[in-house]
């Protein structure tokens, strides 16, 4: 046995499980595990990827110049505030390593997104779970949690898994209220869902406490490429890119975002689409029994009577070839995540759930 030992908090890390994406014994699936866009990328994406295919043996350009101004031109932003990480994962690992450590405590809310503690672990800092307030994020909870040892806090907005969202004043609440030396992070990942809401950019252009985090994973449809983005005070981009590999992305990555990027067309269609089917799943599991929170992502949380109800039901989905998430790792064991596909996709979701209800197993 090695004498080696990880450094304190990396065995304090429970391994992230992804979204399945098979089933034993069934060959066609339908995936609803892991909020990506059912429509793909955009066609455009499509043909700048096989374009870039041929660069595959140049290294990438270290400073992601083109793709910052295509976000900062299409978003209205300062390009220079702006910095590209290997999906958002990446920009929340810079935060916490670059932030956080012994000594130190990142924030985070009761049903937030995994990667908060991962990150904050494997910086040697120490996370904190902060309640929500019926699956809603709790600004004054938050602000009661801090302490001078706080340097992060994290809220994703709208908030993975539960799907709910706090309004602008209550972010600025937020930021007006924590401590000096304290970062307030607004994880936008799934911001673009919601019609009218920049993500808190607008926020970052007018403090020096805030950062945004964004992705291509969700509505752009490039989970698979891996590619997201953070905007943030010029000091703050300036820390950051010390602690980011030069060559981070890759041209494939990078050519693929910025045509994805470009294409509002493809993007409204997919957002408009996602809100009808959204709309339209909510109301059939509530038909069948099976009520969800306003969801104002690309899923649904939907609750049932008991874990083993919430087991039951995925089970039986699995066996009909349907994916869905289980969130009891995000304390919620008697619910069940489900991704927001297609009309087809959709509609047999809550035709099986509906069988389920009705006593099929
Ligand atoms: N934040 C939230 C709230 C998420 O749900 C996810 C993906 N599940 C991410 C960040 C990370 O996404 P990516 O690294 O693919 O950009």
């Amino acid at each position: 046995m090695t004498a080696i030992k990880p450094q304190p908090g990396i065995m304090d890390i429970a391994l992230y499980v992804g979204g399945k994406s098979h089933v034993e014994g069934v060959t066609q699936v339908v995936k609803l595990s892991s909020n990506e866009n059912p429509f793909g990328p955009s066609p455009a994406a499509q043909e700048a990827v096989k374009r870039a295919v041929h660069e595959m043996h140049r290294y990438p350009p270290t400073d992601h110049a083109n793709l910052r101004a295509a976000i900062a031109e299409v978003h209205k932003l300062d390009a220079e505030r702006i910095i590209c990480g290997v999906g958002s994962d990446e920009i929340i690992a810079f935060l916490c390593q670059a932030y956080a450590g012994p000594g130190t405590e990142v924030l985070h809310t009761e049903h937030g997104f995994g990667m908060y503690r991962i990150s904050a672990l494997a910086a040697g800092a120490t996370p904190v779970e902060v309640r929500e307030r019926e699956r809603v994020t709790d600004v004054d909870a938050i602000l009661a949690g801090c302490t001078e040892r706080t340097r992060l806090v994290f809220i994703a907005n709208p908030n993975n898994p539960t799907g709910t969202m706090i309004g602008l004043a209550e972010i600025e609440r937020l930021a007006e209220g924590i401590p000096p030396e304290c970062l307030l992070v607004l994880d936008g990942a799934y911001a673009e869902y919601v019609e009218g809401y920049d993500g808190g950019a607008k926020l970052v252009e007018h403090r020096d406490n805030v950062v945004m985090t964004r992705t291509f994973s969700k509505l752009y449809g490039l989970g698979g490429l891996r590619v997201g983005w953070g905007y943030a005070p010029a000091e703050v981009i300036e820390v950051l890119n010390r602690v980011r590999g030069p060559f981070n992305l890759s041209n494939i990555a990078l050519a693929a975002a910025e045509a994805a990027v470009r294409d509002s067309a493809y993007i409204e269609k997919c957002r408009s689409e996602n809100a009808r089917m959204r709309a339209w799943l909510s109301d059939a599991l509530a038909e069948h029994g099976v009520p969800c929170d306003t969801s104002t992502a690309n899923f649904v949380l939907a609750r049932f009577a008991d874990q083993a109800e919430a087991e039951a039901c995925d089970l039986y989905l699995q066996k009909q070839g349907l994916i869905v998430r289980r969130v009891a790792g995000y304390k919620l064991p008697n619910c069940l995540r489900i991704t927001v596909g297609d009309e087809p996709s959709c509609r047999q979701v809550a035709h099986n759930i509906g069988l389920f209800k009705a006593g099929a197993r």
